[in-house]
């Protein structure tokens, strides 16, 4: 499907401890019907009700077992049992996933009502869904940490109708034949004609993408390489310019490298998260970006939702 609507709640742009207006780190995608949440810190549940998500959550991905990113996750399976689900539900994260799951288990003392499964994943790992696939790569957070990227499937080219026109294909039922990748086959004074996709659709075109790289250092290799040209890449930004020495200590990146990696993979949009709770503002953090960043760039406050739509 290509015209599914693409929805990024921002419910949880803190980073580390959470403030009284930023919670820990908890962004939840839409796409479609299907719902993801990457991170799901402290808090997570009512910021769902306060941005009116629902609590029906098809996956979690975690990107690290640091507790301001997965603490939300305990309420959340509560709520959903109590809810009635049955449908399992995959926690989706790196080395440990299996232990975090196991413990998430023991502490509900199997009150769930749905099964939890966990599934470990590292950088290349991917899971498909209909009509998208998340992609884990390697972050550098000084312990096994992952970003994800949401990528949709290319999408069919543009249908040329002047040129099906011409070849003698009557506008009606033929032409969505040919837009869904049919051969036709027309009768013209007697004789059989074959007309296939390619002689009326173009190139196919590429599907959104969205990044997220978790808590992370500087640049990384495996950013560029799978996380290139995206339509909103949301990374760490921690600090601002005046801590670059503490952000490469605690592994953490600062707004102007966020810039930086958003310049190397030629992003559309690039979303500031996992503020330090010592900034009262992100002043200083758009700043920083901009200088070394050019395409559009946002400090989320907690609760915004931005969506995603075609570029072409
Ligand atoms: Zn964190
Ligand atoms: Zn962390």
């Amino acid at each position: 499907m290509s015209g599914e609507t693409l929805q990024v709640y921002f419910l949880g742009t803190a980073g580390a401890l959470p403030t009284p207006v930023r919670n820990p780190p908890c962004i939840l995608i839409r796409r479609g019907t299907d719902t993801l949440l990457f991170d799901c810190g402290e808090g997570a549940q009512q910021q769902m009700m306060r941005a009116r998500c629902g609590f029906t959550v098809d996956a979690i991905f975690v990107t690290h077992w640091h507790a301001d990113h997965f603490l939300g996750i305990f309420g959340l399976v509560q709520t959903m049992s109590f809810n009635g689900r049955t449908d399992p539900l995959t926690i989706y994260g790196p080395f440990w996933v299996h232990e975090f799951v196991d413990c998430l288990r023991l502490l509900s003392k199997g009150n769930l009502k749905f099964e939890i499964q966990s599934a470990e994943l590292s950088q290349g790992s991917w899971v498909r869904f209909t009509g998208y696939t998340v992609t884990a790569f390697a972050a550098n957070h000084g312990m096994p940490a992952l970003g994800y990227v949401l990528e949709e499937d290319p999408r069919p080219g543009r249908f040329d109708r002047d040129r099906a026109v011409s070849l003698g294909v009557p506008p009606g039922p033929l032409f969505g034949r040919l837009q869904r990748g049919e051969t036709i086959t027309l009768q013209k004074e007697g004789i059989e004609h074959t007309i296939h996709p390619s002689e009326v659709m173009g190139v196919p075109r590429k599907g959104r993408k969205i990044v997220y790289t978790g808590d992370t250092r500087n640049i990384t290799t495996s950013l560029t390489e799978y996380g290139q040209d995206p339509d909103l890449l949301i990374h760490d930004a921690t600090y601002d310019e005046t801590e670059v020495k503490r952000a490469s200590e605690f592994y953490h990146a600062t707004a102007a490298q966020a810039g930086e990696a958003a310049a190397a993979v030629n992003a559309h949009t690039l979303a500031l998260v996992h503020i330090s709770s010592r900034y009262t503002d992100t002043v200083s953090h758009v700043k920083d970006a901009k200088e070394k960043f050019s395409g559009n760039v946002i400090a989320p406050k907690d609760l915004e939702m931005i969506e995603i739509t075609f570029r072409d």
